[in-house]
């Protein structure tokens, strides 16, 4: 085995890191080294699995304290007297990582960072020894642009896509003409061997991947020329698909099978597509609500009259009620957005602001002052109370909890 490296090194933290500390800088290392990124990537996969292995002794106080001892030295079977330990032969193995340290990638990689690891070593993973293993290839991910439209009514994208699959010549099997293998000598085809430890718990079975045939069941004997050996090609392949109405920036869609296929067969990763939503120069979105500020001029607030607004499918004619203030919600019932896989839509609100002249010539001045001596211009304080207190999102001493 490889001479291995500090604990310490491979995180790239002090000696005396805090806890946090080392959490983040293995957070680093996952991220960079994640196998999402860095698909078919052998040294990058050593990486992960070294830092995880590092993380998983420096997170835990008592490992660390004895590690700190101890070093490395202290071999498989473990700390004075105290078998077991944490020796790790054969490396941690990807489910393991995934299992273990999931919620570490989770907010980084769209939900549930185990997500197609952690299911993908074993064929129903679910509990109990593993049984026959099945490759799974990688996921992949684009970013897909939807305006406010799309969200509106669902979009049918086509979108043509680089991934890898199942070489034709060798339907996958990376043998030649597909029939160049045998059955791995070492775990006769299922892919994992067994060992026995003794811990302080007593004999303890634990399954690892077979290291002859990397947990594939078998060995290749002559390597199809077409794939070398890998049993995938990359193709540009049209893939269409819906995208639901009332999706979200940042949500992410999977469609599964429709990723990479994994060397030497078995299942297909899954194509993750992320909702990008495209601003809209008008309309802000607020969850299934669409807001728009209106600025109407001074007369047509005071006289009534109409405005028209933008919504989604075109310009709609809003009426503007005589004395419409400044701060009032207009509402258009059902002009928003649908909410997912629901009947129910939001509203369109018209923020009602008045604009009020910046730049007047002398005649319209002399006009403006003119009505200042009118009776219904200025107000009183018994029509500015009751105005306010129809605006209820002013500013007033309750909700700005001052005195
Ligand atoms: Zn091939
Ligand atoms: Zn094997």
């Amino acid at each position: 085995m490889a001479e291995k490296r500090d604990y310490y090194d491979v995180l790239g933290v002090s000696k005396d890191a805090s806890a946090d500390e080392i959490k983040k800088a293995y957070r680093k290392m996952a991220v960079k080294y994640h196998p999402d990124r860095n698909p078919d990537d052998k040294e990058a996969e050593e990486k992960f699995k070294e830092a995880a292995e590092a993380y998983d002794v420096l997170s835990d106080a008592d490992k660390r304290a004895k590690y700190d001892r101890f070093g490395h030295s202290m071999g498989p079977q473990g700390f004075g007297g105290d078998a077991g330990g944490y020796s790790y032969g054969g490396g941690m193995s990807m489910e393991d990582i995934f299992a273990n340290f999931g919620d570490i990638f989770g907010d980084m990689f769209g939900g549930g960072g185990r997500g197609h690891w952690g299911a993908s070593g074993f064929e129903g993973a679910t509990g109990g020894a593993p049984r026959k293993r099945v490759n799974k290839g990688t996921d992949l991910r684009i970013t897909v642009k939807v305006s406010l439209k799309d969200i509106m009514n669902g979009v049918e994208k086509k979108l043509k896509i680089p991934r890898m699959v199942a070489c034709e010549h060798c339907k996958g099997t990376g043998a030649k003409d597909g029939t160049a293998f045998k059955t791995c000598d070492t775990c006769h085809g299922s892919g994992y061997v067994s060992s026995v430890r003794q811990t302080m718990f007593g004999a303890q079975q634990t399954q690892h991947v077979c290291p002859t045939c990397n947990g594939e069941g078998k060995i290749i004997s002559e390597p199809c020329t077409y794939c070398n050996g890998t049993g995938v090609t990359k193709k540009d392949e049209i893939v269409s698909f819906k995208i639901p109405a009332g999706v979200e920036d940042g949500m992410v869609l999977t469609l599964r099978g429709q990723g990479n296929a994994p060397r030497h067969g078995g299942v297909n990763g899954d194509l993750l597509i992320v909702i990008q939503e495209e601003k809209n120069s008008e309309l802000i979105r607020d969850g299934i609500d669409l807001i728009y500020n209106l600025m109407l001029d001074f007369p047509t607030a005071a006289l009534g009259g109409a405005a028209e607004v933008p919504t989604v499918e075109g310009r709609a004619r809003l009426k503007i009620p005589a004395g419409t203030q400044p701060g009032k919600v207009l509402r258009l019932r059902g002009k928003g957005l649908p909410k997912m896989n629901s009947t129910v839509k939001g509203d369109l609100l018209v923020n009602v602001m008045v604009y009020i002249p910046e730049n007047l010539t002398d005649a319209e001045k002399s006009a403006i002052e003119s009505l200042k001596d009118q009776p219904n211009i200025v107000p009183t304080e018994a029509t500015s109370k009751r105005i306010f207190s129809r605006l209820r999102h002013i500013f007033n001493k309750e909700n700005r909890g001052v005195d």
